[in-house]
């Protein structure tokens, strides 16, 4: 079960859907798993984020942000539509610009589980890396899911794709 923690996360997992159905039915998936092996919720805590926020909230975090660039980028649409070097400059957008502005990317609390618990949420996202466009997060090993502490927010799961639709994580990923 997926649980917001603004009436506006509630709208923004809304606006999801037609951006990134991939991602949205990810966290839907989650959401199930999570309720059905630990009885607890999912609760997203940030999906789209708009360039100031982005600066405000995150510009002293892991990500040094070119707001030039960024703005010059936020149109992912043609890059999607050209096959050819794709990853190079999926590569060079997650470098210089969050995907959060780009409807890629979503984040949950990580307080409501246990160690365990968390362990095979990593996992479990981790098995739709063969599936998801997007580059490996490096200090995270992993193109879906990274759980860190970035700028003036504390630690969350972060989780970002770009793919197909009704993805299933890889065998040997799913939850317990
Ligand atoms: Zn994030």
């Amino acid at each position: 079960m997926l649980q917001f923690s603004s009436a506006a996360l509630a709208l923004e997992y809304a606006g999801l859907w037609p951006h990134n159905p991939g991602l949205a039915q990810i966290l839907e998936q989650l959401g199930h798993h999570v309720r059905r092996h630990f009885r607890k919720s999912v609760m997203l805590t940030c999906i789209q984020r708009t360039l100031g926020t982005q600066l405000t909230a995150y510009g002293r975090g892991s990500k040094q942000i070119d707001p030039r660039s960024a703005l010059h980028q936020a149109d992912p649409g043609a890059w999607l539509a050209d096959t050819a070097d794709r990853s190079a400059r999926w590569a060079l957008l997650q470098q210089r610009a969050s995907p959060h502005l780009f409807w890629l990317a979503a984040d949950i609390a990580p307080w409501l589980y246990t160690p365990e618990e968390t362990r095979q949420i990593l996992a479990f996202l981790r098995g739709f890396d063969p599936v998801n466009a997007l580059p490996v997060i490096p200090a995270a090993g992993s193109r879906t899911v990274w759980l860190h502490a970035a700028g003036s927010r504390g630690p969350h799961f972060h989780i970002q794709y770009h793919g197909p639709l009704r993805p299933l994580p890889a065998a040997g990923h799913r939850l317990a």
